[in-house]
């Protein structure tokens, strides 16, 4: 028996072209050989299963072997072989066609990230090999081996093949650009990275490196959290254990299983370290699940499995792709609802946790609508006593103190305690409560805030003075008169040396501080978020600080009442050390600052 033939293509050079195209993505040659052997393997076995294959199928297995002297890379498996007419008709008809069809459609665009998730198949070996060769034996009855030969030209020859056991070897005479798949530690580490989960074993180096049951192909009721949480050490080696877990298992309108896992960070950096992996039928696809899933999920670890997600297409369209669309509302709403679950299950637990869900659950409501539905009830608010609220509570909760003359409940909050702690201190004294608004995304949090609760608005405690904030008390009748406010503005005026501070005097109440600097909220938000957004139209925007001079401060009776020149110093100081406790006194005057009070020593 011997046979050549042609593989009927239009175009002559299709090998070059998809090696070309292929190039950034090569290894995934290896993925489909394996997906290819393990299929073979699952086939027989149906047949089996249904009485038409009646001999013994024994273990099924996979065997990947290099030969470095023959510089042959081969994947062997027992499944269920081919006969020289299969050989025809599925790698010489229809598996071309595939090819084909991918060389008509990407041969003009070098769109790389397009043509690495084309299901190209069987032909995808040509990118590493310039001989393939196709040693097979079908399970069916008086089949004869044959051997399929193709150097990569559109020529093939198909002769009498040498196994005398059902199954096929798939031998790659690897080229000479791509010589480092015959090394091991390669081999090894693109099985593991593709084929880890494949339902069948599979070996290399005389090891099997797979588990051909992956814990998200198991009923949740038969696992525990350590089989959960082992699972995810297998996934991220060395990672700290995950919070919590969704086991996912959907079986209409589409098929999808497995497991999300909230790790344990507190920054998107550490969190985006690890990511989701996508597989299709338990194969590696991919852990760029840009554009698959919606950004704020990819904080989550774990991984999802699904035959209905489509890879052989492009990026742009796998976003209007109605499955896509399904599948990702449907995570969306697993995860809301398992968030409400621990939030109703067990408070004090879900609230010790906090920390580290805090950035996800934001990062959900602000870019996503339905997921801020359900996340208004679990989306916690932190005080700077360490007390938590729901939004609503809190909102409940800071009315009665914290409602300004135009009805505005104030939200104070800080980003960052420890440096407004003399405006956190003043506004907890008059039993305030302030927010640790202190997260990466919370400056946009307060935008929504303010957006979905009406006469709700948010500002940083050094927003302005606390008594003009909240007007709780109808001030007290100035201890100052207009032509002593006056004078009092003046002193300051002479004591300051800095351009981007003004002053006014008001009455505020006595226990309101002397002199507090303070910066509009709106001017503030407006810099910081172009900051953010990369833009620097506000960035450029000179900084201004208003200080509010309390004309019901005793002192500031004295101050007026004082020799001029011994009023300036005086003031000079309470500037200083006002300017000191919002950190506006740096370098130089810092420097100066300190060296003349050390002196005083
Ligand atoms: P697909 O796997 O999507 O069908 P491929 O190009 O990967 O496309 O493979 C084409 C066909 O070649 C397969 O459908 C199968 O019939 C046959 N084939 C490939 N590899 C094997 C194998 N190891 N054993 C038996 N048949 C195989
Ligand atoms: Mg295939």
């Amino acid at each position: 028996m011997s046979k050549t033939g042609s593989i009927s293509v239009n175009t002559e050079n299709i090998f070059p072209i998809i090696k070309k195209f292929l190039y950034s993505d090569h290894e995934i040659f290896l993925r489909e050989l394996v997906s290819n052997a393990t299929d073979a393997c699952n086939k027989l076995k149906t047949l089996s299963s249904i009485g038409e294959f009646k001999g013994d199928t024994g273990e099924f297995k996979i065997t990947v072997s290099i030969d470095k002297e023959n510089k042959t890379l081969t994947i062997s498996d027992n499944g269920l072989g081919m006969t020289e007419e299969e050989i025809e008709k599925y790698i010489n008809q229809l598996a071309f066609s595939g090819a084909e069809e991918f060389v008509q459609k990407y041969k003009d665009k070098a769109d790389a990230n397009v043509i690495g998730h084309f299901g190209l198949g069987f032909y995808s070996a040509f990118m590493v090999a310039s001989k393939v060769q196709i040693n097979t034996l079908s399970f069916k009855e008086g089949a004869q081996p044959a051997l399929w030969e193709c150097d990569g030209s559109t020529q093939f020859s198909i002769t009498a093949g040498s196994r005398t056991e059902r199954g096929t070897d798939i031998i790659l005479h690897i080229a000479e650009d791509s010589l480092d798949f015959l090394e091991n530690y390669k081999i090894s580490q693109l099985l593991t990275k593709y084929c880890k989960f494949l339902p069948v074993a599979i070996e290399f180096d005389g090891k099997i490196i797979n588990e051909e049951k992956p814990l998200w192909l198991s009923k949740p009721a038969d696992l525990k959290d350590e089989d959960y949480v082992k699972f995810y050490q297998t996934l991220y080696p060395f990672a700290e254990a995950p919070l919590f877990w969704i086991h996912l298992n959907v079986d209409f309108p589409f098929n999808l299983t497995g497991i999300l896992y909230f790790p344990k960070v507190d920054s998107a950096i550490e969190a985006e370290k690890h990511k989701v992996q996508l597989y299709s039928n338990q194969v590696f696809v991919t852990d760029n699940v840009k554009d698959i899933l919606p950004e704020f999920l990819m904080l989550l670890h774990g991984v999802i499995d699904s035959p209905d997600i489509p890879l052989n297409v492009s990026r742009s369209s796998l976003q209007s792709d109605g499955n896509v669309k399904k599948i990702t509302s449907h995570i969306t709403k697993k995860v809301a609802d398992k968030l409400a679950e621990l939030f109703k299950q067990n408070r004090t637990d879900y609230e010790a946790k906090w920390q580290n869900i805090d950035l996800f659950v934001k990062y959900g409501m602000l870019s996503d609508e339905k997921f801020a539905e359900k996340g208004k009830d679990f989306c916690l608010l932190e005080t700077t006593d360490g007390q938590y609220f729901t939004i609503n509570d809190f909102i409940e909760a800071i009315k009665p103190l914290q409602t300004d003359k135009d009805g505005n409940t104030i939200m104070l909050y800080t980003n960052h305690a420890e440096i407004q702690h003399s405006y956190v201190s003043a506004a907890n004294s008059r039993d305030y409560k302030v927010l640790k608004f202190e997260g990466p995304l919370d400056n946009h949090f307060t935008g929504y805030l303010e957006q979905k609760n009406e006469k709700v608005q948010c500002k940083r405690v050094d927003a302005d003075a606390l008594d003009r904030l909240i007007a709780v008390e109808t001030t007290t009748v100035a201890l100052l008169n207009e032509d002593e406010s006056k004078k009092l503005v003046s002193i300051f005026e002479k004591a300051n040396h800095n351009t981007d501070i003004k002053f006014s005097a008001e009455a505020l109440t006595p226990q309101e501080s002397l002199l507090t600097i303070t910066e509009s909220e709106y001017d503030r938000r407006m810099r910081e978020m172009s900051k953010m957004n990369g833009f620097n139209m506000f960035g450029n925007m000179p900084l201004s600080y208003q200080t509010v001079l309390n004309t019901n401060h005793p002192k500031a009776k004295l101050l007026i009442e004082n020799e001029e020149n011994e009023a300036v110093s005086i003031a000079q100081k309470a500037l200083n050390l006002a300017m000191l406790s919002k950190g506006l006194l740096k370098g130089e005057k810092l420097t100066a600052y300190i060296q003349a009070e050390m002196e005083k020593l």
